[in-house]
C-alpha cells in the first residue's frame, strides 16, 4: 500500500536477468501493464527497446559499480507535453553484498524543470534589459552593490568592478543622503528625484525607481537610475519660455502683468510708492522698414540689454512685443527717484543704427503713471502711462511724459476726433485758407502758403494744431495730405484761369507736406498724378517740408526731390532752425528755399541771441545759393533787419493774415 501512494513509481528488476521482480501500480500503469502483468518481463520489454538503447550504460553503471545512479530522461508523451523524469538505479545486496537486483524509482519532476527554466530565461531577460536599457540599473543588497549595468557606469564615471561592493551612499551627493538613507531604510518601493556625485566631483541630477526582487535566491534592491538633467533642462526652459519674451529674454505680457500685481498687492500693505513706465522706441519702424527684422532684432535686444543695465535687480522689466517695453519702478522715495530713473534710460537707451550709410537713432519715449497716485489697478496704471506716452511722442522724441488726468480726457478726446476727421473728410468740411508771401525787394507778391482748416460742425474753426497730430497718428494723414494737395493744384489753376496771377510774381502755392505722405513710396509719381488730375503744372505749387523730416529721410529724400523739382516744383524747408540740424547737411539736398522759423523772427529786433542766429542763417543761406523766407514777420522792425541781412521773402500778419480762399483773391485784386 505505501508504495502504490508515494508519488513516484517503483520497480525492482532482477540484477541477473534484468526481469522485473516488482512494479507499484503507478510504474506498472505508465507502461500500459498491471502489476501482475509486468512481473518477469526483461527491462527492454517493459521500456521499449529504444529507450532501454539509451539507458543501458546507467545500468551497466550500476552493475559495475554497485553504486546507486541518477539520470534524467524526457519523455515525449503521445500528444501531450515533454514529460521530465528523474530516475534512480539503487542497488540491492545480500548480506553477502552480492548485488541481488536494482531498485528503479521513478519522480516526475517536469514541474521543477519548468519554474526552473523560467527562472533562467527570466535572469537572461534581466541581463539583456540591463545591457540594452540607456538608463543605469543597479542592484544592491543591504546597500552594497552586486551588480551594475554599463549607462550607470557612464553616468557616474566609474566602471563595474570599481563600482560593485561598494556602498551606493559613497555615490550620493552628500546633502542627499539623508533622503536616500530614509528610503533605504523604509525599503520602500517608489520613485524619487535625488542627486548623485560624478567620479569627477559634478551634481548629477537623477530620478531612482526602486524596487525590491529576488534573485538568485537572495533579496535584492534593485534601483533604476534615471539621469535627468536634460528633463530639468527643458522643464526649466520651457518655465522661461512660458513667462519670457523669446526675443530679449524679458518678462512677456502675461508673467509682467502677473509680478506686477504681486508688487502692487505688496504696495498696498507698506504704502510704498510705484512707477510703471511704458516705453516706444522711436523710429524703430524705420529701421525694421528699410534695414529688415534682422537688424530690428537686434535694435531691440540692444535695447532690453540697456534698460535692464540701467535698472535695478528689483525692477521688472517687460517686452508687450513690438518696440513696446515696460518697466516698474520700486523702491522710490519721491518722483524725484523717478525723475532719476528716467533720465538715465534716456542717456542710456540710445542705439545708434546705421541705415544705408546714414545714422539714425533708436531713441525711447517713456510715459509714466504712478502708483497710487495715478491708478491702484494694472490695467488703469498701463492704461494711463499707456496714454503719457503718447503725448511723449507728440512733444518730439527721447522724451518722457508724466501721467496727468488731464491726458486722459484728451486721449478721450482723440478718440472721438479721429472718428470725426474721417467724417470730416467725406463731408467737405476741411478748407484751405491763404497767407500771402512778398518778395523784399520788390513788394511784389510771390506767393502764397495754403494752410489747412476745419469747419468744425461743434467746435468751429479748427488751426491744424488742433487736429494735425491725430491725422498722423492714424493714417488719416494720408487721404487728407492728397486732399490738401489736389484743392491746392485746383486753386492754382483757377487763379490762372482768372488771370489773378497777372501782375504778380510766380504766384505759387506753398502746400505742407506730412512726414507719413512724403514717406510714402511714390510720393512723387502721386504728386504728378494729382497735378495732371487738377490740370495744373509742377511751377504752379511749392512743397514744405519740415527740416526735421528732411533729416529722417535722407537716405530718399534726395531721389524724391529731385524727382519732383525735375517737375518744376520748388522745395522748401520749412520752420528751420527748429531742428537744431547743421545747414551743412542740408547742402547735399536739392533744395530751393529755406523758410525761418517764426519763433526765431518772433524774438527780433530786441533779442541779441535770436539775432545773431537769425543773420547767420540767413547769410549761410544766401551763401548757399538758397532763397530765405521770414515766416510770422509782424513788424517793420523786423522787416527791415531781416531785408538788411539778404533776406528775400515775407510772410507774415504784417503782410497779410491766413485767409479763405475768396477773401484772399479780393485782397489779392484790391492790391
Ligand atoms: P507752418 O507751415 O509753419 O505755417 C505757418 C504757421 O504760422 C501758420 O499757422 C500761420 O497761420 C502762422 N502764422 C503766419 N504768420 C503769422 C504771424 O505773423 N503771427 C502768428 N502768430 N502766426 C503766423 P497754422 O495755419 O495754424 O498752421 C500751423 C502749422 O500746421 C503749419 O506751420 C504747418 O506745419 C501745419 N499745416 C498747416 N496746413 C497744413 C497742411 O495742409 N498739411 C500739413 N501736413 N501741415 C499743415
Ligand atoms: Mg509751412
Ligand atoms: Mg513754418
Amino acid at each position: 500500500m505505501l508504495a502504490d501512494h508515494v508519488p513516484a513509481w517503483i520497480a525492482l528488476y532482477d540484477a541477473a536477468d534484468h526481469r522485473c521482480l516488482f512494479a507499484n501500480r503507478g510504474y506498472a500503469e505508465a507502461f500500459q501493464l498491471t502489476q501482475d502483468s509486468i512481473v518477469g518481463k526483461h527491462f527492454s520489454e517493459v521500456v521499449g527497446a529504444e529507450a532501454y538503447a539509451q539507458v543501458r550504460v546507467y545500468v551497466d553503471e550500476l552493475v559495475r559499480s554497485h553504486k546507486p545512479v541518477v539520470y534524467e530522461r524526457e519523455l515525449q508523451r503521445p500528444g501531450g507535453t515533454p514529460v521530465c523524469l528523474e530516475i534512480h538505479l539503487i542497488p540491492q545486496f545480500d548480506d553477502r553484498g552480492t548485488l541481488l537486483g536494482s531498485w528503479v524509482l521513478v519522480y516526475d519532476i517536469t514541474r521543477h524543470r519548468v519554474a526552473e527554466r523560467r527562472l533562467r530565461e527570466s535572469e537572461a531577460r534581466l541581463d539583456k534589459f540591463m545591457q540594452a536599457t540607456v538608463e543605469g540599473i543597479l542592484f544592491h543588497r543591504d546597500g552594497i552593490m552586486t551588480d551594475v549595468n554599463q549607462p550607470l557606469c557612464a553616468l557616474t564615471g566609474w566602471s563595474a568592478a570599481e563600482l560593485i561592493g561598494q556602498h551606493v551612499l559613497a555615490y550620493v551627493a552628500d546633502d542627499e543622503l539623508p533622503k536616500v538613507r530614509e528610503v533605504m531604510r523604509s525599503g520602500q518601493e517608489l520613485r524619487y528625484e535625488t542627486a548623485i556625485r560624478h567620479r569627477d566631483g559634478s551634481r548629477v541630477p537623477v530620478e531612482l525607481i526602486m524596487r525590491t526582487m529576488e534573485r538568485d535566491g537572495e533579496k535584492l534592491r534593485m534601483a533604476v537610475v534615471r539621469d535627468i538633467r536634460d528633463r530639468l533642462a527643458s522643464e526649466a526652459r520651457i518655465q522661461h519660455l512660458a513667462h519670457h519674451d523669446g526675443l530679449t529674454g524679458l518678462l512677456n505680457r502675461g508673467a509682467f502683468m502677473e509680478r506686477m500685481g504681486l508688487m502692487l498687492r505688496r504696495a498696498e500693505r507698506s504704502g510704498e510708492m510705484l512707477a510703471l513706465l511704458f516705453i516706444d522706441l522711436d523710429n524703430f519702424k524705420r529701421v525694421n522698414d528699410s534695414l529688415g527684422h534682422l537688424e530690428g532684432d537686434q535694435v531691440l535686444t540692444a535695447v532690453s540689454e540697456r534698460l535692464v543695465g540701467a535698472l535695478r535687480a528689483g525692477d521688472l522689466v517687460g517686452r508687450f512685443g513690438g518696440d513696446e517695453f515696460v518697466v516698474l519702478l520700486s523702491e522710490l522715495g519721491s518722483r524725484d527717484d523717478i525723475k532719476v530713473v528716467l533720465d538715465a534710460l534716456l542717456s542710456v537707451v540710445e542705439v545708434p543704427v546705421r541705415a544705408d550709410g546714414r545714422a539714425l537713432s533708436v531713441t525711447p519715449s517713456i510715459g509714466v503713471a504712478v502708483y497710487p497716485d495715478d491708478g491702484l489697478q494694472e490695467d488703469e496704471l498701463i492704461q494711463h502711462a499707456d496714454t503719457a506716452m503718447y503725448r511723449a511722442k507728440s512733444r518730439g522724441r527721447a522724451t518722457y511724459q508724466f501721467f496727468e488726468p488731464a491726458l486722459a480726457e484728451t486721449a478721450y478726446a482723440d478718440l472721438v476726433l479721429e472718428a470725426e476727421l474721417a467724417q470730416g473728410l467725406t463731408r467737405n468740411e476741411f478748407e484751405l485758407f491763404f497767407q500771402p508771401q512778398v518778395d523784399a525787394a520788390t513788394g511784389r507778391l510771390s506767393g502764397a502758403e495754403a494752410l489747412l482748416r476745419w469747419r468744425h460742425p461743434q467746435r468751429g474753426l479748427l488751426s491744424p494744431d488742433a487736429f494735425i497730430f491725430v491725422a498722423e497718428r492714424h493714417r488719416l494723414m494720408l487721404p487728407l495730405g492728397e486732399w490738401v494737395l489736389r484743392e491746392a493744384a485746383v486753386t492754382a489753376r483757377r487763379w490762372r484761369e482768372q488771370q489773378l496771377t497777372q501782375g504778380h510774381g510766380p504766384m505759387r502755392i506753398a502746400v505742407n507736406l506730412s512726414r507719413m505722405q512724403f514717406n510714402l513710396d511714390g510720393f512723387a509719381d502721386t504728386v504728378m498724378r494729382l497735378l495732371q488730375e487738377a490740370g495744373a503744372q509742377g511751377e504752379w505749387l511749392e512743397l514744405e517740408l519740415t527740416e526735421r523730416l528732411l533729416i529722417d529721410d535722407i537716405e530718399h529724400a534726395p531721389a524724391t526731390l529731385s524727382a519732383l523739382r525735375a517737375q518744376g516744383l520748388t522745395v522748401s524747408v520749412d520752420d528751420f532752425g527748429t531742428g537744431y540740424t547743421s545747414l551743412a547737411h542740408l547742402t547735399e539736398l536739392p533744395l530751393d528755399k529755406l523758410k525761418i522759423d517764426q519763433s526765431f523772427v518772433g524774438r527780433l529786433p530786441d533779442d541779441a541771441g535770436a539775432q545773431a542766429i537769425t543773420r547767420a542763417i540767413v547769410q549761410m543761406a544766401v551763401g548757399l545759393g538758397l532763397t530765405v523766407t521770414a515766416e510770422g514777420v509782424r513788424t517793420a522792425a523786423q522787416w527791415q533787419l531781416l531785408a538788411g541781412w539778404g533776406c528775400q521773402q515775407f510772410q507774415g500778419e504784417l503782410v497779410g493774415a491766413p485767409m479763405p480762399a475768396a477773401e484772399f483773391e479780393a485782397w489779392v485784386k484790391a492790391r
